[in-house]
This record gives structure tokens, C-alpha cells and sequence, in this order.
């Protein structure tokens, strides 16, 4: 063979052999930046508060990515500052615990520059840098990346200085980019659960010291007017005599409505832990509770056999009791007809209970579930409007969900998952 051929096709082979080789080292960087996206992902999923989430950030780029110091800030609600709320590294070597927390004004610096921009910046060398910040000792180079919403709010930056001068590349940035972007999903979802955590509490307190307050002033109303209506009845006239037992109804109707007030406020998630309850059990208990509405109404319940589930036996108790009742209280022209079914789904079983009633209209079908909604007045009904609430709160308690499918004038199915 001729020689020249020989080499361009060795040529040829090299130059193949090169390409290919920074193609397998390009996919070498890409799966290495997946291993590290996977592995923050993976670590920072069962984080739910704040501050957890922030120094699981912090750990995780000294862990992954090979850097000596990370540090996270957070701006502040007045949008002023950014607050520092996790480092770690040299500078902060005991966790949890950031020893001088610094607070740097939004525009300032080079993280403050990136939270008002919102663009993410590497400085190969901080010396040539007048923004640069001394914090403990000079570094000499810094990546500076903003933690942006999906609506394109920045509320944070993640930060990190090296003592090498040309440290961080653009591969950095793409995989803390994508790792903010996690982060500030997290946050946010951590800052809403607080938020709803606050105010359910709120809720919680208020409704348990009116409904407890207001106890004493009912008592005695309902009080003086038996007393009325047993020592004044002979020189009451008929109008007065309406007046009372208009009284004395608004009294009794007032005490359901406190009663189950005071029931809901106290619905507290127990400290102790979940009990294996029998549900053939709970559902003897509901049935004798229920005997005398069942038989007046010529209700008929059907039920599979039920299985042992994860809860607390009194609001076990309640929770079916609420839901049964409500199947026969609203009932429609044929006489009630119940239906308890049960599916095994992995780690929980979801029970079905199916009437025959008067069904509820698809936009009210999360309504019900809030305190005082009703869909009836009272002359249709009797009720507070508070049952559904406590079944919701205390399926939630127990850590499963509680849902109805209906259509008006065509029964309701209530959907309940309990763990196993
Ligand atoms: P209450 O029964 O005291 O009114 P609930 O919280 O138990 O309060 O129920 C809220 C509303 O949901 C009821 O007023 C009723 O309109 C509707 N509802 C509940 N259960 C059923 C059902 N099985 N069939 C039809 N409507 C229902």
C-alpha cells in the first residue's frame, strides 16, 4: 500500500479518535452535572422549612461540587437586604450556626449587584473587582448566582469564594442555576406551608376561645328563657308566646353551632402516635349511634368487610359517623341507600361511602368542605355547617385525603384514603 494513503488514513483515524474523545469527555462533564443535580435533589427533597432547605444548599455545594465555602442569602421582606442564612465552609465550621450573619443592601457588593440584576456572575479574580466585599479573608474568585421563581422574582442569591483566582467556570453556573431554581421552588412551598400554618392556628385559637366564651352568655339566655316560658307562660299572649319560642329555638341552634365550634377547634394533630384501628370496630359503634335516624328513615347500609387502618379511634368514630348521617340527612325522594366499599391501593385503603340522596352540584364540591358552608337553610336541614370541616381535618390528620364525586339530584360518593 502506498505510504501517503497510509498516513492521511492514519490521519484520518487520529482526528476521529480526538473528536471523539472530546465528545465522550463533553458527556462525561454533562452526566456529571446530572449525578450532581440528582443527588442535591435527592437530599434536599424531605427539607421542608426554610432553614433547613438553606443549609441543605449550603452542605450540598461544599459536598458536590468541590467548593470551600458556600453561602446562601435571602432578601429580606422589605426587598432592602439580603440576609445571610447559611454558610458553610471555613468560615462558619459549627453547623447551624452562622457566627457573624451578614447583611448586605440590595444593588451593593457582588451579591447585591447580582439580586438586583438577576444575572448570575463569575469573578475570576475579586483583587481586580472594586465590589468586592472582605468578609473574613479575601478570596480570589467568586460565583454569584441569583435564586429566581418560575415568575421571575429574585429572592435570594447562592454564593461561593474560592482562594484560587480563576476557580469557577460557565459549568458552574449552569448547575447552580439549576440548583437555585429547585431552591427557590422549595422555599417558596416551605414559605407558604408556614404561612397557612400561622393562620390555620389563628384560626384555630379564635375559633376555640369565641365558641368558648360565648358558652357562658348562651347558657344563661337559655336559662332565663326556660324560666320564662315554666313561671310567665300563663300571662304571656300569643305573640309573646311566639317570641319565646323563637328565643329559646335561636338558643338551642346557637349551642349545635358552638358545640361543634369548640369539637373543631380542638381537633389538634396528637403528639402520640397513630393507632391501628379496626374499622369493622368504629363502624358498630357509628351504626348503634345512628340506630334510631337509620330505622326513621328506612335506611338501608351495605358495607364490605373493612380492614384496620391508621388513626385515633374517637375521630375515627366521628369521621364515619359525620359522613353516614349527612347520607341519610340528605336524602331525596327514595329511601336511603348506602353503599361502603373499600379498594387496597400500596400504602393506604380508600373508602368509598355512595348514597342516593339529593347529590351536590359540581362547584360546591370543595366548598362543603369549609367551615360554616352549607348549601341549605336551616328550615330544609338541621346543621352547623361545621361537619364536613371536621372530617376534613381529621382525614388530614391521620395523612389522608377526603373528596365527594356527585351531581346534583343523582347521589354523592365520598372518597376517603387512611394510611395502612
Ligand atoms: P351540615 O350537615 O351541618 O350542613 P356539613 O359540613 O356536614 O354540614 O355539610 C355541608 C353541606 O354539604 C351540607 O349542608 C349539604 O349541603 C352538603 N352535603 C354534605 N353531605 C351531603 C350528602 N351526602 N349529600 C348531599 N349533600 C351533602
Amino acid at each position: 500500500m502506498n505510504i501517503d494513503i497510509q498516513t492521511t488514513k492514519f490521519e484520518a483515524l487520529l482526528a476521529e479518535n480526538a473528536q471523539l474523545k472530546k465528545q465522550y469527555q463533553q458527556f462525561k462533564i454533562k452526566e456529571r452535572y446530572l449525578k450532581v443535580i440528582n443527588d442535591f435533589a435527592t437530599s434536599i427533597l424531605p427539607h421542608n422549612t426554610v432553614e433547613d432547605i438553606v443549609w441543605e444548599v449550603a452542605k450540598n455545594a461544599i459536598a458536590h461540587l468541590d467548593y470551600e465555602d458556600c453561602v446562601v442569602y435571602l432578601i429580606d421582606e422589605k426587598r432592602e437586604y439580603l440576609i445571610q442564612m447559611a454558610a458553610y465552609g471555613p468560615k462558619n465550621p459549627i453547623e447551624l450556626d452562622i457566627l457573624n450573619p451578614m447583611k448586605i443592601k440590595i444593588g451593593e457588593g457582588i451579591v447585591g449587584t447580582v439580586a438586583k440584576t438577576g444575572i448570575p456572575e463569575i469573578i475570576a479574580d475579586t483583587r481586580k473587582d472594586p465590589r468586592y466585599i472582605v468578609d473574613d479573608q479575601v478570596r480570589l474568585s467568586e460565583i454569584s448566582v441569583p435564586i429566581v421563581t418560575d415568575t421571575n422574582n429574585v429572592i435570594g442569591v447562592i454564593d461561593s469564594e474560592n482562594s484560587k483566582t480563576n476557580f469557577y467556570s460557565q459549568a458552574d453556573v449552569t448547575i447552580l442555576k439549576t440548583i437555585a431554581s429547585i431552591t427557590a421552588t422549595k422555599i417558596l412551598k416551605a414559605k407558604a406551608r408556614e404561612e397557612m400554618e400561622r393562620s390555620n392556628k389563628a384560626l384555630e385559637q379564635f375559633a376555640y376561645i369565641a365558641s368558648h366564651d360565648l358558652r357562658e352568655p348562651l347558657r344563661m339566655i337559655a336559662s332565663y328563657a326556660q324560666l320564662l316560658e315554666k313561671n310567665y307562660q300563663s300571662v304571656l299572649d300569643e305573640r309573646g308566646e311566639m317570641f319565646l319560642n323563637f328565643l329559646m329555638d335561636g338558643a338551642k341552634r346557637m349551642n349545635l353551632l358552638i358545640n361543634d365550634l369548640l369539637t373543631y377547634s380542638r381537633l389538634k394533630k396528637k403528639d402520640e402516635e397513630l393507632q391501628l384501628i379496626d374499622l369493622e370496630e368504629v363502624m358498630e359503634e357509628v351504626l348503634t349511634n345512628l340506630e334510631f335516624i337509620i330505622e326513621e328513615n328506612e335506611g338501608v347500609i351495605e358495607k364490605e368487610p373493612l380492614p384496620k387502618i391508621r388513626g385515633y379511634y374517637s375521630q375515627t368514630v366521628q369521621l364515619f359517623q359525620n359522613l353516614i348521617n349527612n347520607a341519610i340527612k340528605f336524602k331525596s325522594e327514595q329511601d336511603p341507600h348506602i353503599q361502603i366499599k373499600v379498594k387496597d391501593r400500596m400504602s393506604e385503603y380508600l373508602i368509598s361511602i355512595k348514597d342516593n340522596g339529593i347529590g351536590i352540584a359540581p362547584e360546591y364540591h370543595e366548598q362543603i368542605f369549609q367551615v360554616f358552608q352549607r348549601l341549605h337553610n336551616r328550615n330544609e336541614y338541621e346543621g352547623s355547617g361545621i361537619g364536613l370541616a371536621i372530617c376534613k381535618k381529621i382525614v388530614e390528620n391521620f395523612g389522608g385525603k377526603i373528596w365527594v364525586e356527585s351531581e346534583q339530584g343523582s347521589g354523592s360518593t365520598f372518597w376517603v384514603t387512611l394510611l395502612k
